[in-house]
């Protein structure tokens, strides 16, 4: 009798603590929504103010009117480009805080990845020029995806970017992409660099939102420490694979795997 007793006992209190935990479950989830949201409107809503920011300080700086005393192009500059920074940033917070709500829209179509990044290479030729660094693209001469052209852009230019702040003048960025028939076709995009290279245990870590090896150094180079953990999300919404191999002191290469 007490054993039946001790298990009807059990039993309720099990059911009581499964409601009582689900219960508690529904107001911690609309918590996190909640904070979603506002983080979401708050990239939104920050936006408009800073571009408008930015365009008076241009305007300042283009107007051939007036002579600006030495120290005021300073402040001037300074201020431009920590208005760039704050622009970058809350654009980042943004594409996250909606790729945390599941609200980005991913709009896959057929195209050829070489004739994308031919373009947009040339584009940041520029950037690895002024940091007298090498910057080449090689692999296939064509290679039809199915992705989300936008995204794939915005993924290649991270990588690149990256690739040329953290390497040392003289150096070198590759760009490889191929195509993979085995286990399933897929398209491999690889950017290797000849820089400071990421230890074992760091690597673990680069993907995580606003982790950086080194504060000073990514804020020198514009960076917001977001950059890694919008490439893993583009490349898990597209189903594929993103890893880091590494020697400290010689380099890194970042490997994404796409289906194709
Ligand atoms: P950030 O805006 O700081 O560059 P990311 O999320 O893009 O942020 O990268 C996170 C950190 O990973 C960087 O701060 C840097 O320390 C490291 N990292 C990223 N790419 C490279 C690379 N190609 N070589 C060396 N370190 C890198």
């Amino acid at each position: 009798m007490m054993v039946i007793l001790s298990l009807v006992f059990l039993i309720i209190a099990a059911f009581a603590g499964h409601l009582l935990a689900g219960t508690a479950m529904i107001p911690i989830k609309q918590a996190f929504s909640r904070q979603r949201e506002f983080v979401a409107d708050a990239s939104h809503e920050l936006r408009t103010p800073l571009s408008v920011l930015q365009l008076s300080a241009e305007a300042v700086q283009n107007d051939n009117d007036q002579k600006l005393s030495p120290f005021s192009t300073q402040v001037l500059d300074d201020m431009n480009s920590e208005i760039r920074r704050m622009t970058r940033l809350i654009n980042d917070l943004l594409t996250l805080a909606r790729a945390d709500a599941g609200a980005t829209n991913i709009i896959k179509e057929k195209f050829d990845l070489v004739a994308m990044a031919k373009p947009l290479v040339r584009s940041i030729q520029p950037l690895a020029v002024v940091k007298r660094l090498k910057l080449a693209m090689s692999g296939d001469e064509t290679l039809p995806i199915t992705a989300d052209r936008e995204r794939i852009s915005q993924l290649l230019l991270i990588l690149i970017d990256n690739a040329i702040k953290y390497t040392p003048a003289g150096g070198k960025v590759d760009v490889l992409l191929t195509r993979t028939a085995t286990p399933k076709p897929s398209v491999t995009i690889a950017v290797s660099d000849t820089g400071e290279g990421i230890s074992e245990k760091e690597r673990k870590l680069i993907f995580e939102r606003f982790y950086r090896i080194d504060k000073a150094r990514s804020r020198e180079e514009g960076g917001t420490g977001l950059g890694l953990s919008i490439a893993k999300w583009i490349v898990d919404v597209h189903g594929g694979k993103i890893k880091v191999e590494s020697t400290p002191g010689k380099g890194s290469s970042f490997i994404v795997i796409l289906p194709q």
